[in-house]
């Protein structure tokens, strides 16, 4: 750290050489986020300094947190869910798995060593997951529809099982897990049941066919949900919902010096400004606003399919949403190659090796015409 302070002249132009080196999103095809909506970022400079950590101190941001969870439960058909704002996807799956932990131990004191079945596909938070909470996470096979394998899923349980995980919109492919087979099980199985929505919970809601995957299954007992990816807010903005109160209370700790007593939270401080960011661009959109943003991701993802297959290129999964894989000879020296000679950011699926392509409302049409192009000359020249 420098003994002086700099200028403010002197900050700024280190600053800017900072953000000239980062993607503007544009030719960005492999990411999960994009550039937040406009309103979405005014009101999270709102917003700066409101630590939702510190709820007492900042109960109108409060407020506005419980409106979006509220909104969420509606979207995802438990108007009266509980939850709270976390800083994304990877933390809602953490807390998930801990509140299934807690309160399957709770219930069944003999499990030593609680497990997990997950879908194969799913995100590398789960690894986080299995080395943090000491929690066995097991993951069953797909099917060729990269869907997870029921038959699969049901013999990896046993008598130190907690919970199921159901993923609607796989990181890698955009599939959809058969939740309703999944919450069969998990009746049966006396287990619980969290959906990673984290991608999807804002597309599928949003789309023309109906996916079956939120609180209207009965053995759904939770679900991630990101604003901060389609839910066009600001980073970082994620969601846990919970169906009963019951799975946020386990995870509650004294917190003798604030101004709250408990707090069932991950993170202490937490963002208000994000909190704002996406009460404000849901209640600006509302469903129609998504509605349209999820059908131009979707008329982009028919482009890059249609595309493709004139040059010879099919996909490995006729997609589900706007995620598309492609089976390309050599993926990972197509994938190098777009990038070096084009500037392309597309990035790789791994069991098959394909190229994944994210289609996000930062790409235009004209981007995915000249994607296509490019691809043809990588392809033709291997
Ligand atoms: N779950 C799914 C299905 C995801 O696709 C992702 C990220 O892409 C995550 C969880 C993790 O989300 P985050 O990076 O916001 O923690």
């Amino acid at each position: 750290m420098n003994e002086q302070g700099l200028s403010e002249k002197k900050i700024f132009s280190l600053l800017k050489g900072a953000k000239s080196e980062d993607m503007d999103y544009y030719k960005v095809l492999s990411s999960m986020c994009t550039h937040p909506h406009r309103i979405a970022l005014e009101a999270h400079r709102l917003f700066l300094e409101a630590n939702l950590g510190d709820l007492g101190l900042f109960p109108g941001t409060h407020g506005l947190e419980n409106e979006v969870i509220k909104m969420l439960g509606e979207l995802l058909h438990a108007p009266m869910a509980c939850g709270y704002l976390t800083t994304g996807g990877t933390e809602s799956n953490i807390q998930a798995v801990r509140a299934m932990k807690n309160l399957g131990v709770a219930r069944r004191p003999h499990i030593k060593t609680p497990n997990i079945v997950v879908p194969d596909s799913a995100h590398f938070s789960f690894d986080k997951v299995a080395n943090m909470l000491g929690v066995e996470v097991r993951r069953a096979a797909l099917t060729p529809e990269f869907q997870v394998d029921i038959a699969c899923m049901e013999k990896l349980i046993d008598e130190e099982s907690v919970g199921l995980v159901g993923i609607a919109g796989n990181t890698e492919f955009g599939q959809v897990d058969p939740i309703e087979e999944i919450s069969e099980l998990a009746l049966e199985r006396e287990l619980f049941l969290h959906i990673d929505a984290a991608f999807g919970g804002f597309v599928l809601p949003f789309m023309e066919k109906t996916y079956p995957f939120d609180f209207d299954i009965k053995g759904v007992t939770s679900i991630a949900i990101d604003p901060h990816k389609m839910g066009l807010s600001t980073i970082p903005s994620g969601a846990l919902l919970a169906r009963s109160p019951v799975f946020l209370d386990c995870l509650r700790v004294d917190t003798p010096y604030l101004t709250t007593k408990t707090q069932s939270t991950l993170t202490g401080t937490r963002s208000g400004a994000a909190a704002v960011a996406t009460y404000a661009v849901m209640k600006y959109l509302g469903r129609e606003g998504y509605r349209k943003s999820v059908e131009y991701c979707m008329t982009l993802t028919g482009a890059v399919i249609k595309g493709a297959r004139e040059i010879g290129i099919e996909p490995l999964l006729e997609p589900v949403m706007n995620v598309v894989a492609l089976a390309v000879p050599e993926p990972d020296r197509v994938r190098e190659t777009l990038l070096d000679k084009f500037g392309w950011h597309v990035s790789i699926t791994r069991k098959p090796r394909g190229l994944r392509l994210v289609l996000m409302p930062h790409t235009s049409p004209e981007d995915i015409d000249e994607f296509l192009k490019d691809l043809k000359t990588v392809v033709e020249g291997l």
